[in-house]
This record gives C-alpha cells, sequence and structure tokens, in this order.
C-alpha cells in the first residue's frame, strides 16, 4: 500500500534533510539550526522568542504563529529538542550529517531524534496559516535535552514570565506516532572522593578513597535492591524505581593507597516515588557513615555528591480532555515508556502534554540512525488535524 498518501510533501524532506546537516551534538553550538528554523517562521510571520545560555552558544526557539486576532495565548505547543546524541565510535554506512534517502527511509543523525519532527512542524507552518486558527500554534525547538533536558526549562520559564498559558502540548519524540503520556524520573549524580594517598604496606597511614566509594556503591545497590523489592506501578517497565552506577574511575597502582575516586550513578523513578527522599538517604550515609570514618583517618578528606541533571517524571491524566483527543486522532490508546522527554517540564506548569512523534525509539541513538517516510507522512496528517481541533474554529451542529 505505497500510495501517494503514504508519502510525506517535498517540504517535509528538504526540512528534515536540512535539519540534519547541521551538525547539533549536544557538546557543540546549535545556533546555526536556531537561525535557520527562526529565520523561515519569522519570515512566515511568526512571533520569535529566543532564550540562551549565558554565553549566547545555545538557543531555544520558541515562535508563535498568531491567529488573525493576534492572541499569543491558549493554542497548541509543537515542541522538539533540536540537539543529538554523539557519532563518536558508531559504524556509520554513511556520512551521519548528511541525509540519505534509501528505500523509503531517510537516514541520518538525529533522523528520528527528532529532526523528523521538527522537520515535519517546519514544513508545516504554511499550511497552518491558510487554516482558519483561532488561537495560536507554537514551535518549541530547545536545546540539551539529550544531556538531562537543561535547555528547555529557560523557555518554559520564559512563557510563565510572559503570562503565554497554551492549552496543550505534543512533544514529538518518536513514538511511532502512539500517543505516550508517563515515563519515569531521572536523577544522575556525580560523586567524588578525596582520601590521602600512602604506600599500600601502611594502608592505616591513609584514606583510601576507593574503598570508601565502594561503600557508598554498595549502599547505593542495596538501596536500589529495596526501591525494587516492591513493584508498584505496572504501568511502567520495570514497574518499579531503578538505580545504576554507570562510571568508576580511580587510584594510581596497586600499590598505593588510592587519594581519589569518583563514580557516576543515576536513578530512574516512578512518578510517584519520592526522589528527594532518595537522595538524601544516599546523602545521611555519606555524611554519618563514610565521613566520619575518613576523617578520623584524615581531617581533610571529603566526598562531594555532585547532581549533575533533574529530569522530572511525565505522568499526564489518562482521563484528561487531550489525551482523549490525540488518543482519536491516532487510532491508539496511551501508554508508558521507559526513556525520558522534556513533556513532564511542560505538563508540570499546567499545559495538558501528550508525547506522539514519528519513528520507533528503537532507531534512536544509533548507528545509521533512519525514519520511514510514511512515518513523517502520517505525522503531517497527525498535525493538521491536531491544529485544526485545538486551535480552529469550533465546530457547530
Ligand atoms: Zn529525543
Amino acid at each position: 500500500m505505497a500510495g501517494e498518501d503514504q508519502a510525506p510533501s517535498d517540504a517535509t524532506v528538504d526540512w528534515v534533510r536540512r535539519l540534519i546537516g547541521f551538525d547539533t551534538t549536544s557538546r557543540r553550538s546549535n545556533r546555526a539550526l536556531i537561525d535557520s528554523a527562526a529565520e523561515h517562521l519569522g519570515a512566515q510571520g511568526c512571533h520569535l522568542t529566543l532564550t540562551t545560555t549565558d554565553d549566547g552558544a545555545k538557543a531555544n526557539l520558541f515562535a508563535t504563529l498568531a491567529p488573525p486576532s493576534g492572541q499569543r495565548t491558549g493554542g497548541l505547543v509543537l515542541s522538539g529538542h533540536t540537539d543529538v546524541v554523539p557519532v563518536d565510535g558508531q559504524a556509520w554506512t554513511s556520512a551521519p550529517f548528511k541525509a540519505v534517502l534509501r528505500d523509503g527511509r531517510l537516514y541520518g543523525r538525529g533522523s528520528c531524534d527528532m529532526k523528523g519532527f521538527l522537520g515535519v512542524t517546519l514544513a508545516l507552518v504554511p499550511a497552518f496559516r491558510g487554516m482558519a486558527l483561532t488561537e495560536p500554534v507554537h514551535f518549541a525547538l530547545s536545546f540539551d535535552e539529550e544531556v538531562g533536558c537543561v535547555g528547555a526549562p529557560l523557555m518554559i520559564a520564559d512563557l510563565a514570565a510572559r503570562a503565554v498559558r497554551p492549552r496543550a502540548c505534543i512533544v514529538g519524540e518518536p513514538t511511532l506516532m502512539q500517543p505516550v503520556i508517563g515515563h519515569k524520573a531521572i536523577r544522575l549524580f556525580r560523586c567524588r572522593v578525596h582520601g590521602r594517598p600512602a604506600h599500600a604496606s601502611l594502608p592505616h597511614e591513609g584514606a583510601n578513597a576507593i574503598e570508601f566509594a565502594a561503600r557508598i556503591m554498595v549502599f547505593i545497590r542495596s538501596l536500589a535492591d529495596s526501591l525494587g523489592s516492591k513493584p508498584r506501578c505496572h504501568d511502567f517497565h520495570p514497574p518499579y524505581t531503578t538505580m545504576s552506577i554507570g562510571q568508576v574511575s580511580g587510584g594510581t597502582a596497586a600499590n598505593i593507597v588510592a587519594e581519589h575516586c569518583e563514580f557516576l550513578f543515576e536513578y530512574r523513578s516512578l512518578p510517584e516515588e519520592d526522589d528527594d527522599r532518595i537522595e538524601q538517604a544516599i546523602r545521611a550515609f555519606i555524611s554519618h557513615e563514610i565521613l566520619p570514618e575518613m576523617r578520623a583517618a584524615y581531617s581533610r578528606a571529603d566526598v562531594a555528591l555532585e547532581r549533575l541533571a533533574t529530569v522530572p517524571a511525565f505522568a499526564a491524566d489518562a482521563r484528561e480532555p487531550f489525551t482523549h483527543l490525540v488518543e482519536e486522532l491516532t487510532g491508539a490508546a496511551a501508554g508508558y515508556v521507559s526513556y525520558c522527554s522534556e513533556a513532564g517540564q511542560f505538563s508540570d506548569i499546567g499545559i495538558p502534554t501528550v508525547i506522539c512523534g514519528p519513528g520507533s525509539i528503537e532507531q534512536a541513538h544509533r548507528a545509521d540512525e533512519w525514519i520511514a517516510l510514511d512515518q513523517l507522512a502520517a505525522c503531517e496528517r497527525f498535525l493538521i488535524d491536531a491544529v485544526d481541533r485545538v486551535c480552529g474554529a469550533p465546530r457547530h451542529g
């Protein structure tokens, strides 16, 4: 059934190609992409607001296509992140930042996560302009989602400051165009342990940073076991809060008591979990169990626990009318995913939010990332319908 209706517009394919061409790996600036999108949206009559990092190297773009009345509040937000994960060490068969069209798929870094969705939204601006809008359509392009959803909060704070209150938000992460109304929260930490070096034959003269770090890690593991021992919310997979230690480094040589050790860990918690309580338990163990013992050996010993990223959980109300609308338009029941997004940040300020976007998360973050053209076409149809229903003139009769 590869009919015409399964193919996206040329404008969509052109935009997705163009977006893939910007290397917006999170460690780099996204300004070239943002400037290109801003020029297009501005030329189509959108009102533009940029929020940037202090050095201006990265920016969020919030663009509002107002109805004839000029109203800028209310309406529907179409939200996506502009950054992509690195290609370092991945075996790509074509250049990752040059889109390649092959067998009904568009290949390139970010094609699926999530320049496919962004390309559809940018290509549809003229179509939205041609609709009888009574409320605005907003385009939200963020930076640094892949490194802990760091950019979007700046943009969301600016919306609150300007009293822009959208009625609903679609976050276009890849869901194969199925509505998603929940994911876990993430907190990511770095723990740095500073001890005192000594010859390995005289360990009592040192404070072994690796050994103290190991005890903190064992504590984290036991906390994880206790959280995992009582499965609670079966909408999520797995149905409990998880913790994982992902990276460790430290020490100098086998015959030296280690002066330094550091490790990274994270936890992914259910929406009803008390995230602060978990963090406090770890901090209390460090300050009451580990530090007194370390300092008895070495008064300047220290443990620094730094939170590197915080992504709120997303848990929309399944009975929310906007959830039902997205279910109706996609013909699919709302579900849950195991990855994180910016959806919780929009939903936390009271904007009904659903994650729904083209492509599969299976293809995200991988070598030879791709998106199927028929997914882009399905996304076009869905966004036209969603804008019509949320921002169009109410139906009578
Ligand atoms: Zn993403």
